[in-house]
């Protein structure tokens, strides 16, 4: 018997043309799901995972594997530090045009083929701080050499957290040295009149 307790990452499971497939809401993977896999999503935050059952066909050295191989896609959270991701410190050789914020998981649309639920992302959605926005623009001018330079809005609907564009887009109109071109991903479902001027303005 497996003693370890395997929780998976958020996933959709979708069906095309008689397949079913596991596509990975974090990192956009997708995996045919085949017998063994179904076996294992059946399991997801099982305290114990039996070593033969009818629905698998794998030895309990291939389980194992399986798992790790699980774990190196990250389909299964792993607790190896080694993976977590590092914030960049030495970014010498690093010249960036651009960045893409995605200041928020929220959205009022409930596309039926969303797969990020609508921003909930089987959690509470998100919305970007002002401390982590305008942080952001400062790591795009420090490794930048552009004399221009693009911030693009994404969501969700990034419009649900209109403030944060708004001290964005002021706080590079401080900055004088450079030339600011902004690109909003918003869906114009929440624009209210008054917004308009900040969005073209
Ligand atoms: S507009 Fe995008 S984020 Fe919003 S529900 Fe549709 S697909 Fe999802």
């Amino acid at each position: 018997m497996n003693t370890e307790k395997l929780e998976f990452n958020p996933y959709k499971i979708l069906e095309v043309k008689g397949r079913k497939y596991l596509y990975m809401i974090e990192n956009s993977g997708i995996f045919e799901i085949d017998p063994n896999l179904d076996f294992f999503l059946s399991m997801d935050n099982a305290e114990n995972i039996p070593c033969t059952s009818d629905s698998v066909s794998l030895s309990v050295k291939e389980q194992a594997q399986f798992i790790k191989d699980m774990k190196a896609a990250d389909i299964v959270k792993s607790n190896d530090s080694t993976r977590s991701i590092n914030p960049v410190e030495d970014s010498s050789d690093i010249n960036l045009n651009g960045i893409t914020l995605m200041v928020s998981q929220m959205c009022n649309l409930r596309c039926r083929y969303c797969y990020g639920e609508a921003g909930e992302f089987n959690h509470t959605p998100g919305r970007m701080s002002k401390t982590i926005g305008l942080a952001a623009v400062d790591f795009l001018l420090k490794n930048s050499n552009s004399s221009s330079v693009l911030i693009s809005f994404m969501g969700g609907e990034p419009l649900l957290n209109l403030d944060l564009i708004k001290s964005i887009v002021s706080y590079c109109k401080s900055k004088t040295d450079r030339k600011f071109f902004f690109f909003c991903d918003n869906k114009w479902n929440a624009v209210e009149p008054g917004d308009i001027a900040v969005l073209i303005g």
